[in-house]
């Protein structure tokens, strides 16, 4: 796989997802020469995101030199904002935690209350991991609603009354460096792929009170125009009892009025079940009550009938299903397995694997400590943090 650019950061890249191993596997990777891959490798080692380390297999003459990335060059914050509590992580460069907290907040107190918050926590979590605000390389966060990427203003987010087009990166300017915000669905679906640099395709499905999802082309987030791609929730539906159903959107029989969290309480309610909130359907099914287990089922089936059409579409390696009623586990996942193979055209659906994520916990964490990591790390930023 012979790649076209030989920037710095491309080459870094490489060497960071084990693509390359040495000076000589860059050259044959990206068919640039010795002497332009020589410097730029050692422009990487002067500003410590390359080292040099051990020797690799001869194949004639003198063995080549190993390279490495230095994932202790520098540290990210990264802050998993939810509607009542924050996470706040330092961690280095490959996304290793390296100091973590966790602390209750009300996202309705506002931005400037909550973001005072987490400016606290976040210089106490720097002091426990014996860091300095000098070393923030950049800061990753993720928030429960819709954000404009390019600036890190939420948008209407329907559950964050007062955030409306505020200016969240101007929370962290005494770190003075980039700031990257985003809606957690997309910060999960990076947490989701676990590691620096992977290469599939993979659509990481949250289904809680709404039901979003995270697109993940060749292991970055795809966007779309205005950064509200996965926007799966309001995709029309059609019941298997064929009743009407309104959305808070305003339009009928959107997949969330009819499989999501709220949903399934309320049919939860209907059917008589004692319950009185969407966890506790979601417990009873564990438990294994026969009318949970179908209600949880057949929100499963609903939403493998987009998943179909979305692989049917995009092809993905893998679907990770997360988000409070994903913890039904099992028979969600038979509902959506169901729908999804009988509804796939074969050569997507053949490989295909249909998961629950195993760390829903950490995967807000990870992700915004992936976010900021590729936008410290991407070609642009790579250059400028050379010239410096
Ligand atoms: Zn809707």
């Amino acid at each position: 796989m012979a790649s076209t650019s030989a920037s710095p950061g491309a080459l870094l890249r490489h060497v960071r997802t084990g693509r390359a191993r040495s000076r000589a596997d860059l050259v044959a990777l990206t068919g640039a020469s010795r002497n332009t891959v020589s410097a730029r490798v050692d422009q990487l080692i002067a500003a410590r995101l390359l080292e040099e380390g051990g020797r690799g297999w001869s194949t004639g003459g003198r063995p080549p030199t190993l390279l490495r990335f230095n994932s202790e060059a520098g540290c990210v914050l990264a802050v998993d904002l939810g509607v009542t509590s924050v996470d706040v992580a330092v961690t280095d460069l490959s996304a290793r935690i390296l100091a973590t907290v966790g602390h209750p907040i009300d996202i309705g107190d506002g931005p400037e209350i909550v973001l005072a918050e987490v400016d606290r926590l976040a210089q106490l979590v720097l002091a426990q991991a014996g860091h300095a605000p000098a070393d923030v390389c950049a800061v990753g966060v993720g928030v429960p609603g819709p954000v404009e990427f390019s600036t890190g203003r939420p948008s209407h987010p329907p559950i964050m009354p007062g955030w409306h087009d505020y200016p969240i990166p101007g929370a962290f300017g005494r770190y003075e460096c980039p700031v990257y915000v985003d809606n957690d669905v997309n910060v999960m679906a990076l947490g989701e792929m676990g590691i620096a640099g992977s290469v599939q395709d993979v659509l990481v499905v949250k289904v809680g009170t709404g039901i979003g999802c995270g697109v993940i082309v060749d292991g970055r987030v795809y966007r779309g125009a205005q950064g509200s791609a996965g926007d799966i929730g309001h995709i029309y539906v059609q019941p298997a009892d064929g009743r009407t159903v309104l959305c808070r959107c305003g339009n009928e029989n959107c997949l969330e009025a009819i499989a999501g969290g709220g949903a399934l309480l309320r049919d939860a309610v209907d059917a008589g079940l004692p319950v009185a909130s969407t966890r506790d359907v979601v417990e009873l099914a564990a438990q294994g009550d026969g009318p949970a287990l179908e209600l949880v089922r057949d929100a499963g089936r609903t939403i493998g009938t987009v998943l179909a059409a979305l692989v049917n579409f995009f092809n993905p390696h893998r679907i990770v299903m997360t988000g409070g009623v994903a913890q039904a586990g099992a028979p969600l996942l038979a509902g959506i397995r169901e729908a999804v193979y009988r509804r796939s055209m074969p050569l997507a659906a053949r490989a295909l694997e249909i998961t629950v994520s195993d760390a829903p916990e950490l995967s807000g964490r990870i992700g915004a400590a992936l976010m900021a990591i590729e936008g410290y790390l991407d070609e642009e930023s790579v250059v400028e943090t050379l010239a410096r």
